[in-house]
């Protein structure tokens, strides 16, 4: 589950890593509000407008502005608030903006130039360790960072028996280049940020930029925040924060439903039992020449009510031209899921897309002649392979 910036940024803090500090607005007016309750707490009359959508590369698409009074603030919050912002990192169409958040301008000048890095809290799943990765190239994607200065981004590994040492946090703040106070910061930025990692079962954490302010502060100006969804029902306060309206709408539904679901580019829908028979159906689509359109688990109850919640889901991905029913009768009998698709397709009334039916298991042969013998525009198949065939015959 993946948080807004400014919920990243609220559960940083309450790990005491320092944030450039802010308040979510949903309209103009309240944004004004939030400058001027920031000005009295900050003294900065200067404000970045930032709009709050589940995707990077904000600044690049429009969605990042700095106010240097409240009428700015005012007119660049009515103008995010509302539009669809396209940025590097969203669909063509963008992503439209709900909030923004109105945060202190930290870019101030003083003794010394602000300093962006990157920094990231991740799995490494190939040495089975949490990683901090950082480079001294902040403000800029990480991608590129490691396509054209790969020596410029370091990696810490911590071992999880024994958690961050202060020796590692130190390495850190050095090869960043710091010394005296910022270097002090910088330890105990580091050391905050992967308490707050573990503690809020995160995946990944990623801070870009940390800023060193010209007056030699360290602080987190962006968050990305990842949170392994298995482990939210420890977390119910950090569960609450889902934003559904960032998440696919259809996702969502099938969810709701109880059905594990995955919107996927191609045009054969899939409907299996198991995530294992899911993923080899979906290789064997791809092999007879189609593309999967999703990912569908129903469960291993693959009764009437849920193949027709599955058909509706399944239909409502416009780019769907025929439905592959692969479903292993191993607790369920095939011959009540054959009644169950033929119940379902016959309750919708309006499936005008081709539908071919492999059933395999206990009573497979019972579940085929159910099928053959249903008058309806359903082909049934008994191998996995014939079943994929079929699906690039009607397509063709
Ligand atoms: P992203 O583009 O989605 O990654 O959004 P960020 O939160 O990283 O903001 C994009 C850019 O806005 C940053 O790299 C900064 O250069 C700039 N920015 C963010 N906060 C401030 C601020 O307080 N003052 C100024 N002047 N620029 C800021
Ligand atoms: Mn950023």
């Amino acid at each position: 589950m993946n948080l807004h910036e400014y919920q990243g940024k609220e559960l940083l803090n309450s790990f005491g890593v320092r944030i450039q500090r802010g308040i979510v607005a949903q309209t103009a007016d309240e944004a004004v509000e939030a400058a001027k309750k920031l000005t009295e707490e900050t003294g900065t009359g200067w404000h970045v407008i930032k709009a709050q959508v589940h995707a990077g590369g904000r600044g690049k698409g429009g969605g990042v502005k700095l106010a240097k009074n409240l009428d700015e603030v005012k007119d660049l919050a009515g103008q995010i608030i509302g539009m669809n912002l396209v940025t590097p990192q969203t669909s063509a169409e963008g992503k439209k903006v709900h909030q923004v958040l109105v945060a202190e301008d930290v870019y101030y000048p003083g003794d010394n130039e602000p300093e962006e890095y990157y920094m990231s809290v991740l799995l490494n799943r190939g040495s089975g360790k949490n990683m901090i990765m950082y480079s001294t190239e902040g403000g800029m994607d990480i991608e590129e960072v490691a396509e054209k200065t790969p020596h410029l981004i370091f990696t810490e590994e911590i071992d999880p028996a024994l958690g961050l040492l202060p020796f590692q946090a130190r390495r850190v703040a050095f090869n960043l280049g710091l010394s005296g106070a910022a270097f002090k910061e910088m330890t105990k930025f580091v050391s905050s940020l992967y308490t707050a990692y573990v503690k809020s079962d995160a995946s990944l954490f990623e801070i870009n930029p940390v800023l060193k302010t010209s007056d030699d502060k360290i602080m987190a100006v962006d968050s990305k925040v990842t949170l392994d969804a298995n482990a939210l029902y420890r977390h119910k306060d950090l569960a609450e924060l889902r934003d559904k309206r960032e998440e696919n709408p259809i996702e969502v539904e099938a969810g709701e439903l109880g059905l594990n679901y995955v919107d996927l580019d191609g045009n054969v829908g899939c409907m299996v039992n198991g995530a294992g028979l899911a993923m080899a159906t979906m290789d064997l689509i791809k092999q007879a020449g189609g593309e999967p359109a999703n990912f569908l688990d129903v469960g291993g109850t693959a009764d009437a009510a849920r193949v027709e919640a599955a058909f509706k889901i399944i239909l409502k991905d416009p780019n769907v031209k025929a439905i592959l029913i692969n479903i292993f009768g191993g607790i369920v009998r095939c011959d009540r899921v054959a009644q169950g698709v033929i119940d379902a397709y016959k309750n919708m009334g309006n499936i005008n897309v081709p539908i071919i039916v492999r059933l395999q298991g206990t009573n497979a042969d019972i579940a085929k002649d159910l099928i053959d013998n249903s008058g309806l525009d359903v082909l049934s198949a008994t191998e996995f392979q014939e079943a994929a065939d079929k699906v690039q015959e009607v397509l063709s």
